[in-house]
C-alpha cells in the first residue's frame, strides 16, 4: 500500500485568492455599470524590458541552428548568469563567488526544495503575517513551527527573542506582505542570534530592487557574519517582471557548515549543488540569456524605470491615506502597502465596505496570518491611471 504524506492534512486550505476572486465575481454580475479597481494584484503588470526580449530572441534563433544550439546545461545555472548576478551584488559590497550563485526557475520552488537538506526536527521560526509558502513548506514536512508576531509596535518588523530558541529562521525584507524593512542594524541582531544558536537564517530578497535608501541592505551578505549563517533567495520576478518568464537565484555561502544530529558536518553549498543537480535541470537557456540582459547597464536601466512607475503608484496611495489619516506601513521601499482598517474594521470587514461602495478591491491582511487581522494590503503594481482612480476614490469616502 502505498501511504501518502500524512502533513498534507495538516494544511488550511488556501482560499485567500478564490474568495476574493469569487465575491469580485458576484459584486461584478450584480453591479455591470460599476467600474472595478484592482489594487490587490501580486503580480507585476508592465511587459519584460526590449533589451531582455532582444537577448531572448537572439538565443531562440541559436537554438534553431546547429553550430549554436545547446541541450542540457549546468543545473545550477550557465556562467554567464552567475556571474552578471555576482557583479549585481559586487556594488553593494557584497563579494561572493560565482559557485555561491545557483540559477533556478524561481524563488518560490527554492524556497520549497530547500527544505530538503534540513532535518525534519528543526525548529522553524515563522514571522507572522508571512508569505504563505515559508509556512505551507515546512508544515509538509511535519516540521515545528514557532511563530514570531509582526505588530504595529514593532512595524511589522520582529526580532529574535533570546529565550526563543530556533534552528531555521525565515525573513522577508522588504516585506511582502506588510512592505517593512530591516535595517543593517536589526538584520545584524538576527545574525548574531542565529550563530548564537547554530541556526540557518532563509533570507528572502524578492524586494530588494525596490530599496530606495542607500542604507538599507539589499541582501543580508552586506551584514558581518551573514555567509557563516545565511542563505539568501531571489528572483528577477519584482526585478525584472519575470513572473511569467521564471528565473531566480539562490545564493548558498561556502562559509555556511553545519552538522547532522551524529556530529557528521557538511557545507550546505555542497548539499545543494548536489540537491539540484539530482533533481532539476536547470533553468531554460532562452531565459538564462534574457536573466543575463537584466543585468547589463541597458538592462539595469529599463528595470529600474519600470520599478520607478510601481513607486510612483506606491507615492499615490501612501498620498490618499495621508489624506484620509489612515494608518500604513510600508509602500516606501516597496511595492507594498499595509495599511490599518479604518473605524476599528476587521479585514474581510474593510474588503466588502471596499468592494461595495467604492468597487475598489484589495488584500484582506488576515489572509496572511492571524497578526494580519484589522490590516489590509494595497500594491502599486497596477496602472496609473487605475491608482489614481482608486485612490480618488479612498479620498471621497474617508478624507477629512
Ligand atoms: C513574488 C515573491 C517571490 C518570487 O517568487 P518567484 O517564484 O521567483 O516568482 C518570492 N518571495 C516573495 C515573498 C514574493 O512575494
Amino acid at each position: 500500500m502505498a501511504i501518502i504524506n500524512e502533513h498534507y492534512f495538516e494544511l488550511k486550505e488556501n482560499y485567500l485568492f478564490a474568495e476574493i476572486a469569487h465575491r469580485v465575481a458576484a459584486f461584478a454580475e450584480k453591479h455591470p455599470d460599476k467600474k472595478i479597481i484592482k489594487m490587490g494584484i501580486g503580480d507585476v503588470t508592465l511587459p519584460l524590458s526590449d533589451c531582455v526580449v532582444d537577448a531572448m530572441a537572439k538565443a531562440v534563433k541559436e537554438m534553431g541552428k546547429k553550430e549554436t544550439f545547446r541541450g542540457y546545461g549546468p543545473e545550477q545555472g550557465y556562467d554567464f548568469v552567475q556571474k552578471a548576478i555576482a557583479n549585481y551584488y559586487a556594488q553593494f559590497g557584497v563579494g561572493l563567488s560565482v559557485t555561491e550563485f545557483f540559477i533556478s526557475d524561481g524563488a518560490k520552488s527554492d524556497c520549497g526544495n530547500l527544505t530538503d537538506i534540513f532535518d525534519d526536527a528543526n525548529v522553524v521560526l515563522i514571522p507572522n503575517p508571512v508569505y504563505p509558502v515559508y509556512l505551507d513548506t515546512n508544515l509538509m514536512r511535519g516540521r515545528k513551527i514557532v511563530y514570531m508576531a509582526g505588530t504595529p509596535e514593532n512595524g511589522f518588523l520582529p526580532m529574535p527573542d533570546p529565550k526563543q530558541h530556533a534552528d531555521i529562521i525565515y525573513l522577508c525584507s522588504p516585506n511582502n506582505p506588510t512592505g517593512a524593512v530591516y535595517t543593517k542594524e536589526q538584520l545584524k541582531i538576527w545574525v548574531d542570534y542565529a550563530l548564537k544558536n547554530d541556526a540557518v537564517i532563509l533570507f528572502d530578497a524578492a524586494y530588494e530592487c525596490f530599496i530606495t535608501d542607500d542604507k538599507i541592505p539589499h541582501s543580508i551578505f552586506e551584514v558581518d557574519g551573514a555567509k557563516k549563517c545565511a542563505i539568501e533567495l531571489c528572483s528577477l520576478s519584482k526585478t525584472a517582471g519575470f513572473t511569467g518568464t521564471r528565473c531566480g537565484y539562490t545564493i548558498v555561502p561556502h562559509d555556511l557548515v553545519r552538522k547532522t544530529k551524529d556530529g557528521r558536518e557538511l557545507g550546505l553549498n555542497k548539499m545543494w549543488l548536489r540537491r539540484q543537480t539530482t533533481k532539476f535541470n536547470g533553468v531554460a537557456y532562452i531565459i538564462q540569456r534574457g536573466a543575463e540582459a537584466v543585468f547589463s547597464k541597458e538592462g539595469m536601466e529599463q528595470c529600474k524605470k519600470n520599478i520607478a512607475y510601481y513607486q510612483e503608484n506606491a507615492k499615490i496611495i501612501m498620498k490618499a491615506l495621508d489624506k484620509c489619516g489612515i494608518k500604513y506601513f510600508g509602500g516606501v521601499h516597496s511595492p507594498y502597502i499595509w495599511l490599518q482598517c479604518p473605524n476599528g474594521m476587521k479585514s474581510w470587514e474593510f474588503f466588502d465596505y471596499l468592494l461595495n461602495n467604492l468597487a475598489v478591491v484589495g488584500t484582506p491582511g488576515a489572509g496572511f496570518g492571524t497578526q494580519g487581522e484589522g490590516y489590509f494590503r494595497l500594491t502599486a503594481f497596477g496602472s496609473k491611471e487605475n491608482t489614481q482612480e482608486g485612490m480618488s476614490r479612498f479620498t471621497a469616502a474617508f478624507g477629512k
